[in-house]
């Protein structure tokens, strides 16, 4: 073992560096600001989303959320044309994790938004949008990425719920929908019934 091995076995890299998550890739989105005084994350938001709609692997996510989106290049970019949006992190559907913004700092994904009482999600909630589309089933490799992603969330910060944007923003958004298995997710995590929202189904019963 060299001298240099020796210093990395003693030192291991921090999980966190900054609000940036070690084993993510990072790419880094203009579009954030920071929490306001005293906001920590206590709240993980779910979302699902996918461009266009329903075509996975394309890249356009990352292309929206770092303003590198051609609006021309598809009808439904020309529908949100001019959108600046971010999440903390993205899960496409082979379970990769991209970081577009830090914890530390608010990003744009929740939009006009209350739970259990607090309003302006975005102010102390970490956003993680998985690939897919409203209502349809997630992968496996999507729901491992993400245990470890939140349970590495929840040791780190002070988080006491998960939810989805359907449940900040109930109405207004749909998803992750009714495909999304929040007591997987709560059992993978440990987490307490009252820790989810309380009209989460369990995709397998229904
Ligand atoms: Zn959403």
């Amino acid at each position: 073992m060299s001298q240099t091995d020796k210093q990395a076995a003693k030192e291991p890299l921090p999980l966190w560096e900054a609000g940036w998550y070690r084993f993510a890739r990072r790419l880094k989105s203009p579009n954030f600001g920071p929490r306001p005084t005293g906001a920590q994350p206590e709240l993980i938001v779910i979302h699902s989303i996918s461009l266009p709609p329903g075509d996975y692997g394309t890249g356009q996510v990352q292309r929206l959320f770092t303003n590198q989106l051609d609006w021309d290049a598809h009808d439904y970019f020309r529908s949100i044309r001019g959108l600046k949006v971010s999440a903390h992190f993205f899960i496409p559907r082979d379970g990769q994790l991209w970081q577009f913004v830090s914890c530390d700092d608010r990003a744009w994904h929740a939009g006009e938004s209350t739970y259990r009482g607090k309003a302006n999600c975005n102010d102390y909630s970490v956003g993680v949008e998985l690939e897919g589309l409203d209502g349809l089933i997630f992968e496996q490799a999507q729901y491992e990425t993400l245990s470890s992603l939140a349970a590495a969330l929840l040791q780190t910060y002070p988080i006491t719920q998960v939810a989805g944007h359907e449940h900040i923003a109930p109405g207004r958004k749909q998803d992750p929908g009714a495909g999304f298995d929040w007591q997987m997710l709560r059992r993978s995590l440990g987490l307490a019934a009252a820790s989810i929202p309380a009209n989460a189904t369990d995709v397998a019963s229904g």
